[in-house]
């Protein structure tokens, strides 16, 4: 009952409408049977009136001829105890009897005339019988209340049965089926939607809503399992392109270092003289014009030799051009022997070398160079037959002055001095500063 005040529910409209309807059928009702009994009433008076009339008129008249005064008052007095009789007036030859109240408004009113007929016909008088209102009115008042009441507890009897048996038979299964359609789950969807109806001989709209919702639940369990297998297969799929994306990242990374080891091979290759293994000329050069940059940047002294072979030509002429080539190495590696490691040794083409020597100026330079000549003209080469060969060089140095000194002006000044060292005489070392 509680449920039904709370909120507006079936059960609720339904009550509401059985006792408004029940309220306007009593009302109705009552004023029908009041009519009904009213008439019935009427019918009743007109009934006795016309008993009166057929037995108690004859009578009367026959105690008028008698001019029997008493029994006259006597059969007036029994006439107005019948139920219903509120006045009596009889007229006779200048008399005239009264018995009861005279009523405005009588229910029924007849006058019957009273005559004597055994010796011929004389006319004795009137005789007024009026059947009141009230009385009639007064008895459907009393009645109208026991009517009334009878109705309503019928109705309502009537519309509580009929609450009952829709609770029973409509509202608690719509509520079943909210409560199961606000908490279902997916796993629940799995057995089928039961009411709990019982059993009964024929199907009605419940069965027939659920058979729909059952129908329905297939189908979503049926939508379900295709979106579990195509994800499923997505994932599958994800996980192929992942691995052959990463198969793909891999080889690509593969690719990239070789060619990065590539690219590191081609440069060592660029910036190397392929006979010596010293830096080459085009990469010698750029050092050169980096660490002039450096060292006037730091206010460091820097200086450049030249190195040409002495009479190279004469050792290819006389062993051959792979024993000048042997002895071109020799000269490098003695160049990288002695020199530091901060220093750089190129080979700018033919049998001649430069050589960078960073932090150093034409007197150190001078040290180192006198180091490296003594050193070359020390060192031989023996060829197959046991001979041995040996050479010597010519070294001119530069030093890199406070003017606007480029990579080519150095150079240009070492190489005037190594011609000098060779003017001189060759193995001579000579230096641009003191030439
Ligand atoms: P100088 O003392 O005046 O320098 O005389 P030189 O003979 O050394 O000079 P020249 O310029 O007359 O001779 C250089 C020779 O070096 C000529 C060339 O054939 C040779 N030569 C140049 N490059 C190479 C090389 O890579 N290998 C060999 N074996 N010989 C080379
Ligand atoms: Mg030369
Ligand atoms: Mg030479």
């Amino acid at each position: 009952m509680t449920r039904f005040l709370r909120q507006p529910s079936i059960s609720m409209r339904l009550a509401a409408a059985t006792l408004a309807f029940s309220l306007l059928v009593t009302v109705l009702g009552t004023a029908l049977m009041l009519a009904v009994r009213y008439r019935d009433d009427v019918a009743d008076a007109n009934r006795r009136l016309q008993e009166i009339g057929r037995s108690f008129v004859p009578s009367l008249s026959t105690s008028l001829w008698l001019v029997d005064k008493d029994r006259v008052d006597l059969q007036i007095d029994e006439l107005i105890q019948i139920p219903g009789v509120a006045h009596v007036r009889l007229k006779s030859e200048g008399t005239e009897i009264d018995r009861g109240h005279p009523v405005a408004d009588p229910l029924l009113r007849h006058t019957f005339p009273l005559s004597y007929d055994e010796a011929g016909h004389f006319d004795l008088g009137t005789l007024q019988v009026d059947f009141g209102r009230a009385p009639v009115i007064a008895k459907l008042e009393d009645r109208s209340v026991g009517i009334a009441l009878t109705t309503l507890v019928t109705l309502l009897a009537t519309s509580l049965s009929l609450l009952l048996l829709v609770r029973l038979w409509v509202t608690q299964h719509l509520e079943a089926l909210a409560r199961y359609a606000r908490h279902v789950t997916v796993e629940q969807l799995h057995s089928p939607l039961d009411l709990h109806r019982g059993r009964r001989r024929s199907s009605d709209e419940f069965d027939e809503v659920v058979a729909s919702f059952n129908r329905m639940r297939e189908r979503v369990l049926e939508e379900l399992a295709v979106r579990a297998r195509y994800e499923t297969e997505l994932e599958e799929h994800r996980d192929r392109l992942e691995s052959l994306v990463s198969a793909r990242t891999a080889t690509l990374e593969m690719q990239a270092l070789q060619l990065e080891q590539q690219k590191l091979e081609l440069q060592r290759l660029a910036n190397t003289d392929s006979l010596t293994g010293v830096l080459s000329r085009r990469h010698f050069l750029e050092l050169v014009s980096m660490e002039i940059q450096r060292s006037r940047r730091q206010r460091q002294p820097l200086s450049v030799l030249m190195l040409d072979v002495d009479h190279f030509k004469h050792i290819n002429d006389n062993y051959g051009h792979a024993t000048g080539d042997r002895m071109l190495t020799v000269v490098a590696d003695t160049c990288k022997g002695v020199l530091r490691d901060v220093d750089a040794t190129g080979r700018l083409g033919g049998e001649e070398f430069a050589l960078l020597l960073p932090q150093a100026d034409a007197m150190s330079a001078w040290l180192v160079v006198e180091r490296l000549r003594n050193a070359v003209e020390k060192t031989s080469i023996v060829l197959d037959g046991g001979e041995t060969v040996s050479c010597t060089v010519s070294i001119g140095i530069s030093e890199l002055r406070d003017s606007l000194d480029g990579p080519e002006a150095l150079l240009a000044r070492a190489d005037a001095a190594l011609y000098d060292a060779k003017r001189a005489g060759r193995n001579q070392v000579r230096s641009s500063r003191y030439a």
